[in-house]
């Protein structure tokens, strides 16, 4: 779908998938005006196809929109363009579990142009892959490294929207995770260097016994929508749920103490992962007893039932295809 200037979005169209065409001077090579989305559509028991809380991923598009100074693309339109993908493409929906067809809608200024301002002219497309259960081994605790050098995001930044450039200032980041032999990053605050942010592409969240807490929403963290949905399960289920502010110093005392019982990340890509350690410059620990806690595993199914249509939708959050 194009957007112009004056005209606003025009020329809705489906075509096979093939590459873009563009000028050098296209102003989102030079001024990176870009902003994307990710979901999953699974099957369901009866072989329909529902997408997962596609409305909170339009809003989040909006919201990012603002910050990058692009057009919104309105709610009705961002799902009616990703239906229209997975209607073409339903035959590539996995038949069942926790496989599924992933979706990437994203946004590019189209503009021609060396001037720093936003341009007139945008192009909102959505693609698919099919994708498989993240960890088709069984579920594998990751090793995460707390990041004290660099910073994902600063109050006033654009740590709150999912734009390119905040995973280009991550890679720099992840690789010294792993060169110290670390899966993902954890994100700390920019100011104290303290403060628990987020993951890579994952939330965070602290179980101690039957309270789950995750970082509150600074402004410089990603709004996760698996984040905000295990607020509402995990309530469902019986446990406290709510947001606080952890730091480096209570992840590592209150798990020594025996009190943090588990901690897992969570996101569209990997559902809910458990992480198994934790490495810093300063300190190297083992999160519980480095295994998948069980608290971790009741809410990563009572997740992916509800996604898989297993259970009963009763927040109404699956998108059926229409
Ligand atoms: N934080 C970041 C930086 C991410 O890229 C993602 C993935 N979108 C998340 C958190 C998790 O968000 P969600 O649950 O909406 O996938």
């Amino acid at each position: 779908v194009k957007w112009t200037e004056g005209r606003g979005w025009h020329d809705a169209e489906l075509t096979p998938y093939a590459p873009l065409s563009m000028d050098p001077a296209n102003m989102t090579l030079h001024y990176a005006q870009t902003i994307f989305e990710g979901l999953k559509a699974y099957r369901q028991p009866d072989g329909t196809v529902a997408t997962f809380r596609p409305e909170a991923n339009a809003e989040r598009f909006r919201s990012s929109a603002r910050r990058m100074a692009m057009p919104e693309v309105p709610t009705e339109l961002f799902i009616a363009a990703c239906d229209a993908l997975i209607q073409q493409d339903k035959g590539w929906v996995p038949s069942s579990g926790e496989a599924s067809l992933y979706l990437r809608p994203f946004m590019i200024a189209s503009e021609v142009g060396l001037g720093v301002r936003p341009a007139n002219e945008y192009l909102f497309i959505v693609i698919a892959s099919p994708a498989g259960a993240y960890f088709p081994g069984g579920v594998k605790p990751v090793s995460v490294w707390l990041s004290e050098e660099y910073v994902r995001a600063v109050k006033g930044g654009t740590g709150a929207a999912k734009t390119g450039g905040n995973y280009a200032a991550s890679l720099v980041a992840q690789a010294e995770a792993a060169e110290h032999g670390c899966d993902q990053v954890v994100w700390l605050d920019a100011v104290e260097h303290r403060w628990i942010e987020e993951m890579g592409g994952m939330n965070l969240y602290f179980v101690y016994g039957d309270r789950i807490v995750t970082p509150s929403l600074t402004g410089s963290l990603l709004p996760g929508i698996t984040r905000d949905s295990l607020l509402k399960i995990a309530r469902d289920l019986g446990y406290t749920a709510e947001e606080g502010r952890i730091s480096t110093e209570d992840w590592k005392r209150d798990n020594e103490a025996g009190t943090l019982t588990e901690v897992f990340a969570c996101g569209t890509a990997a559902v809910i992962t458990p992480v198994g350690s934790v490495k810093s410059a300063r300190a190297n620990w083992t999160q519980g007893d480095g295994e998948p806690g069980a608290v971790t595993m009741r809410l990563r199914k009572a997740l992916l039932d509800l996604q898989t249509g297993v259970t009963p939708d009763t927040h109404g959050w699956m998108h059926p295809l229409g």
